[in-house]
Formats: structure tokens, C-alpha cells, sequence
């Protein structure tokens, strides 16, 4: 199992739970070596903060991280950072917070702020843009890695050819820019979806879509994704997770310090 994990969200999202210093603890407990806080992003131009923290937060926000970074420094390694959409009008604000913190993860959930979320707006048209952002945000060299790169898969219910040339899409640009993908150990909180003859599924890791992956040079990386302190705790998310996909074999990243950037 790995001993780190990057994908770690606060209660300032507004749809997250639990102390910061209880994620700290969950973490030890589960032996966790270095755990990243990566807390969605704020942005200066969102309105809604239920998918995100307000501004006003991001300072204690990150005084909290560095204190608990120093209360445990002998028991772990604890690292600042934010999970971020990509937009393109707005790079320079997210080199600013990438300034702040250890790293940047990309979780592509809106192609415009506050309004569509690939999770409600993804059809075959969506899809185009989805694979756009992602090709522009690997570019971009801001990221250590792409967080539940399928995300369009969540409110979908059908897998087709343009699901399949999206996927090859991102694929090469994580490939060309050297970008870590992960499989998400928290897809199973959407519990399971219909996906017309491919039945029932968890959103991620979606099969398919990571059959494609492994025909890439792409390594990956678990995520937690957790929005409450227990989910640091729970096995059986690596055994669902591995279960799905059984037959595929990927380069797993051992070293959280041979990804940041
Ligand atoms: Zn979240
Ligand atoms: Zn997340």
C-alpha cells in the first residue's frame, strides 16, 4: 500500500468534515508517511463555496497546515497545497497560489466558474472542451499531477467513440509533459451509476478508461481524496479499487518527492 498521499481536503471547502489536525491523526494511524493538504483552490472570481474555500480562509488555511507541520514533524511529513481547476484567463492567480504552497494537483470539475461542472455538463460537446483544458493545463507545467483524470465519466451514463478519443487525448499530453495520473480511492462516494450495457459502475476508476492509460508511459498515484479523516483509515478502497482493475498493470509512484513540482 502507499505510504503517502497528496489528496487530502479540509473542512473550508465547505463539503468536507473534521479538524485538520484529525486528518493529521488519521494519518499516522494508518501509517501514512507524508500527507498532503490539497483543499480546493480559491478563486477571486467564485461566487459559490460549497465546491471551494473563500479567500478569506486560504490564510488559515495554510498557518494551520504550517503549524501542524511543525506539532508533528517527528511523526510525518506534512506538505501544503491546493486542488485546482484549469483556467486559462486565470493562470497568473494560479501561479500565485502555486507560490504559496508545496504543490498544485489538477482537478478539472469546471470548465467555467461556478457554473458548469463537467459532473452535470458532460456531453459529447462537453467532452471536447474537458480534453481542451487538459491538454492546455498539462501544458502549462503547473501541476505534479492530474487528480481522477476520468472526472467526466461521473455523471455520464454511457462510455462511446468520443469518450474513447478524449481519453486518448489526455493520455498523450500527460504522456509528452510527464504528468503522473491518479486512480482515485473515493469514486465509490457517488455509489454506483448505470452505464447503460456496461452496466453498473463506480465513476472511478472507470475500466475503460484506464485500459487506455496502460498503453501509455504514464505512471500513477493514489489518491485518498479524502473529504473526512476516516477515509485515510479505509483499506478496503485499495482492494474495490484493484479489484476494478484487475488486469491492468501500471508504474505506481513510490516516492512523493520524485513528482512535486
Ligand atoms: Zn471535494
Ligand atoms: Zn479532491
Amino acid at each position: 500500500m502507499q505510504t503517502f498521499n497528496l489528496h487530502t481536503h479540509t473542512v473550508r471547502c465547505g463539503h468536507a468534515s473534521g479538524e485538520d489536525e484529525a486528518y493529521v491523526l488519521a494519518a499516522i494511524a494508518a501509517k501514512i508517511k507524508v500527507l498532503g493538504f490539497s483543499d480546493h483552490v480559491p478563486w477571486s472570481t467564485a461566487k459559490l463555496f460549497t465546491d471551494r474555500m473563500e479567500m478569506n480562509l486560504k490564510d488559515n488555511y495554510l498557518s494551520s497546515i504550517e503549524s501542524l507541520r511543525q506539532k508533528y514533524k517527528n511523526e510525518i511529513t506534512i506538505l501544503s497545497g491546493y486542488e485546482c481547476e484549469y483556467f486559462p484567463d486565470l493562470v497568473d492567480e494560479l501561479k500565485l497560489r502555486k507560490s504559496e504552497v508545496d504543490y498544485l494537483i489538477l482537478g478539472l470539475h469546471n470548465p467555467e466558474m461556478d457554473v458548469r461542472d463537467f459532473a452535470r455538463h458532460n456531453d459529447d460537446e462537453d467532452l471536447l472542451d474537458y480534453a481542451r483544458l487538459m491538454e492546455e493545463a498539462c501544458d502549462s507545467g503547473l501541476f505534479t499531477y492530474i487528480a481522477h483524470p476520468e472526472y467526466f465519466m461521473k455523471g455520464r451514463n454511457s462510455w462511446n467513440q468520443r469518450c474513447i478519443d478524449v481519453t486518448h487525448r489526455i493520455c498523450k499530453a500527460a504522456e509528452k509533459a510527464k504528468l503522473p495520473m491518479e486512480v482515485n480511492l473515493n469514486g465509490m462516494r457517488y455509489g454506483l451509476q448505470n452505464y447503460g450495457e456496461l452496466g453498473d459502475r463506480y465513476a472511478y476508476p472507470f475500466y475503460e478508461f484506464w485500459q487506455i492509460v496502460a498503453q501509455y508511459d504514464i505512471e500513477t498515484v493514489f489518491g485518498f481524496d479524502a473529504h473526512k479523516p476516516v477515509t485515510l483509515t479505509e483499506d478496503f478502497r485499495y482492494n474495490k479499487v484493484m479489484e476494478i482493475l484487475n488486469d491492468l498493470s501500471f508504474s505506481w509512484i513510490e516516492d512523493p518527492f520524485s513528482i512535486i513540482k
